[in-house]
């Protein structure tokens, strides 16, 4: 059993933050390679397409036979040879986190390689292995128990590569929306301390306030997204205290460019969906990141939920895809930035949603509650890129193998 940690309430105002230094951010194209297959929670190894030896650390060519390699999913499992633990070290990021356990582990594939040990795993253990991404956005195995235990994700080395929300103050942007309000119950079912509920318009009463303001785990409090004021006074008031923050806040409409669009509603969606995104970095990027190396109460990440549409285009929903496409770029620029500082940037990518916005897309739709558990597996596992529904699993999978072909697909 892990031993559960222990939350303060306030962090002592006196106490100089620690500089979070990262892991280097010099690595080959093979392991940025791995990387992305990491960020979606994928376990690939690469396999030689000559001799089908499967080969770690990433490379450009096998090594038993120079034969080109390529990404296949493997088995998870493997042993434990040996282990030793890091008391001192000269590299800046292992400083602050000595003792450190790492492994030498036999994976049932063949290879053998160096992994981060899970505390409740010893020599002879029969392992489950992970990709995971460490706070700079580097691949690195670890090494968890096959069987799961009271509190496992609770383990000090593990919680270096998740953001779970368990004891962590959560900052949810727009707590108009059925997104905001079921992803509120699910961070507090999940355990977080304490949820703040971002609302754009206290004069007007939102459908779900009367029984979410009751809530003692929730505090309502004013953020609107359209106006650089009052995201700047939010994260004043909020910013030295949200260890993850959530951007919930979406425009959509239906229409085309020339015949059933208006230019009002390009606007609208270009000012919430792209601007407000930005406006809510520009405020509470700088706090959270200089917050992220503390010990006590780190901030730890940022996570936007956006459209599927943003990587191919949408005839009908024009505004939603062209200002999605937008805050897809902003997010890569961020997570880019981040990286430095060790807060980590997730993207939720969401196929069209089961409501009133969406009709006149057929089933299969995405419910609220379903990207609710989404954004909670993905804080959990540390796994940067979530797709919700089959919508957005199909489109994604085809925009990969061909990006071109998949917004030709979308033209009718
Ligand atoms: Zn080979």
């Amino acid at each position: 059993m892990t031993k559960q940690k222990k939350y303060l309430t306030k962090k002592n105002p006196l106490v100089k933050s620690k500089i979070n230094h990262v892991s280097s951010h010099l690595r080959s194209r093979a392991t940025k390679a791995l990387a992305c297959h990491a960020a979606k929670g994928d376990f690939v190894l690469q396999e030689c397409s000559e001799c089908q030896y499967i080969s770690y650390p990433p490379r450009d060519r096998c090594p038993k036979c120079w034969g080109v390699l390529t990404w296949k999913h493997q088995k998870r499992h493997a042993t434990l040879l040996a282990e030793t633990t890091i008391h001192s070290t000269t590299d800046l990021y292992f400083r602050e986190h000595v003792p450190w356990r790492i492994g030498t582990i036999l994976l049932d594939v063949g290879p053998t390689a160096f992994a981060h040990l899970h505390s409740n795993v010893q020599v002879g253990d029969k392992l489950k292995i992970h990709v995971m991404l460490d706070r700079s956005g580097n691949p690195a195995l670890f090494a968890m128990p096959r069987k799961v235990t009271v509190n496992m994700e609770e383990d000090y080395q593990y919680s270096q590569f998740t953001a779970s929300p368990k004891g962590k103050r959560i900052l949810i942007s727009d707590g108009r929306t059925e997104i905001g309000q079921k992803l509120t119950y699910e961070l507090i079912k999940a355990g977080a301390e304490i949820v703040y509920l971002g609302n754009a318009d206290s004069n007007l009463r939102f459908k779900g306030q009367d029984s979410i303001s009751k809530h003692k785990n929730v505090k309502i409090i004013p953020l609107n997204l359209l106006s650089t004021k009052s995201v700047k006074k939010c994260s004043q008031q909020y910013g030295g205290k949200v260890d993850i923050l959530i951007n919930t806040a979406s425009y959509v409409r239906s229409g085309s460019i020339a015949f059933s669009g208006k230019i009002t509603e390009m606007q609208n969606a270009i000012d919430l969906n792209v601007n407000g995104l930005t406006r809510l970095a520009k405020a509470f990027c700088p706090a959270m990141s200089a917050r992220s190396g503390d010990e006590e109460r780190p901030a730890i990440a940022f996570l936007d939920i956006l459209s599927i549409f943003s990587l191919t285009s949408h005839p009908d929903y024009a505004s939603l895809a062209a200002s999605s496409a937008a805050r897809l770029s902003i997010i890569n620029s961020l997570r880019s930035e981040m990286s430095l500082s060790g807060l980590k940037v997730f993207s939720t990518l969401i196929g069209p949603i089961e409501d009133e916005w969406h009709q006149d897309i057929p089933p299969p739709k995405v419910t609220a509650e379903q990207i609710a558990k989404s954004v909670i597996t993905s804080l959990k596992n540390g796994q940067e890129l979530t797709l919700v529904g089959n919508v957005a699993k199909d489109i994604f999978e085809k925009w990969s193998a061909n990006p071109l072909l998949t917004m030709r697909e979308t033209i009718k």
